[in-house]
């Protein structure tokens, strides 16, 4: 019950050669971020050993609400007036071309199902309203829905759908990118926690422990805030409610109804935020009565709950990645930070790092430099 719902997908056991000596490059975290930057890497050519704590996934990349969306953490016309037009937009692209890699690498698991955010009240509809134009205006597709289905319809005021958005299977992907990894002689070192940088032998680190970053690099632990996310799963439904993930209040409340009609259910983080502001990875009473009440008042849904969980992820103060060369630390990289939104800019930053690494800096990685928070 206290487990995630994806990391039950059946675990394929990792098969890989061990090194000979000192790698080229260490890679510390087995999420999303650490897996496709070492996977990147060795396909460059560069040997790579790879350290996570626990099993590949078992931090936020398997424990998270399986949103693929496009863009940052901040609505598209916020980002445009917090980062300038031409950033917001490279941004957004960038994401975009993402979605088509995990696409094209993931299989099964993921599906391009767009999303829709949903309208709570006035307030928010207009805020949607203002991002659905400022989207439009630079290209990017949108639509809005005004009409929704019951029981959305007695609860919601309208809806922006991103349509190049997606559905992930987050571990079941996660584990699939391990697998591409090790096929390219990644050494795979499961329950290996690096307790310290300095037992470190190779001349590149990348540091990808987004929200469970601890005790490596003091200024990252200043700069990257643990904060936990609520989740749980359902019984299958005899019915198909949800064709796609939905979102709601500025992002707190996220469900989707997976492949085998199961509703998966979290958020509602602001019900005691100073409390979640934690790397306990725990569930509590309040978020998870929140939960439920907004899945049998609001979706009307009576399936039993089977599994609860919590994952922590990364906040930064500006809500976007650390990602790139740390100042001052000769060798030392990082990604992570994603601000509960790195899905797809974990899979962008681990493999831009990794091109960084391999000599072939992408322009894009300027807006998440790490110097901003760590310099
Ligand atoms: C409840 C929840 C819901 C979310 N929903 C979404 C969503 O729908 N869409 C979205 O885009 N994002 C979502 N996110 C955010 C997203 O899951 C993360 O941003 C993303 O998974 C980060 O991947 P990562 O590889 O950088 O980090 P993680 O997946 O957290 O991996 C970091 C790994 O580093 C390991 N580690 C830490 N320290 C060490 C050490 N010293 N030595 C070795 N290993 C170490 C950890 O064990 C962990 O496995 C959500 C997050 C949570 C918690």
């Amino acid at each position: 019950m206290a487990s995630s719902y994806w990391l039950e997908d059946g675990h394929t056991e990792l098969r890989f050669r061990a090194l000979a000596g000192r790698p080229d490059v260490v890679v510390i975290g087995g999420g999303v971020t650490g897996c496709a930057c070492a996977l990147a890497l060795a396909r460059g050519g560069l040997s790579v050993r790879l350290h996570e704590a626990r099993r590949v996934a078992s931090g936020a990349s398997g424990r998270n609400g399986g949103f693929a969306l496009r863009g940052g953490a901040a609505p598209y016309d916020v980002a445009r007036s917090d980062l300038g037009v031409e950033r917001a937009k490279r941004l957004w692209g960038l994401s975009e071309r993402f979605i088509d890699r995990l696409e094209e690498l993931a299989g099964d698991a993921f599906r391009r199902t767009g999303s829709l955010r949903l309208a709570a009240d006035e307030a928010e509809r207009d805020a949607l309203l203002a991002e659905r134009d400022a989207l439009a205006a630079d290209r990017f597709a949108v639509e809005w829905v005004e009409t929704l289905e019951p029981p959305l319809a007695d609860h919601f005021f309208g809806a922006i759908c991103h349509p190049r958005d997606g559905s992930i299977h987050p571990a079941r992907w996660v584990r699939r990118l391990a697998v591409l990894a090790a096929g390219e002689g990644v050494e795979l070192r499961e329950e290996s926690r690096v307790e310290s940088l300095s037992e470190l032998e190779a001349s590149e680190v990348v540091i990808a422990t987004d929200g469970y970053t601890r005790g490596l690099l003091p200024a990252l632990d200043a700069a990257v805030r643990p904060t936990r996310g609520q989740v749980v799963a359902t019984e299958p439904l005899s019915t198909r409610l949800f064709d796609r993930p939905h979102y709601a209040r500025g992002g707190y409340d996220y469900w989707q109804q997976t492949p085998d009609g199961r509703l998966v259910i979290g958020g509602w983080r602001d019900a005691s935020l100073e409390t979640e502001y934690t790397s306990e990875e725990a569930t509590t009473p309040v978020i998870q009565s929140r939960i439920e009440s907004f899945l049998r008042d609001v979706l009307r849904v009576r399936a039993p709950v089977t599994h609860r969980w919590a994952g922590i992820f990364g906040m930064t103060a500006d809500r976007l990645p650390l990602a790139g060369r740390v100042p001052g630390r000769e060798g030392l990289w990082v990604a992570c930070g994603y601000s509960g939104h790195g899905n797809v800019l974990g899979l962008a930053c681990g493999e831009l790092v990794a091109a960084s690494i391999l000599g072939e800096p992408a322009d894009e990685l300027e807006v998440f430099d790490p110097g901003r928070a760590l310099g």
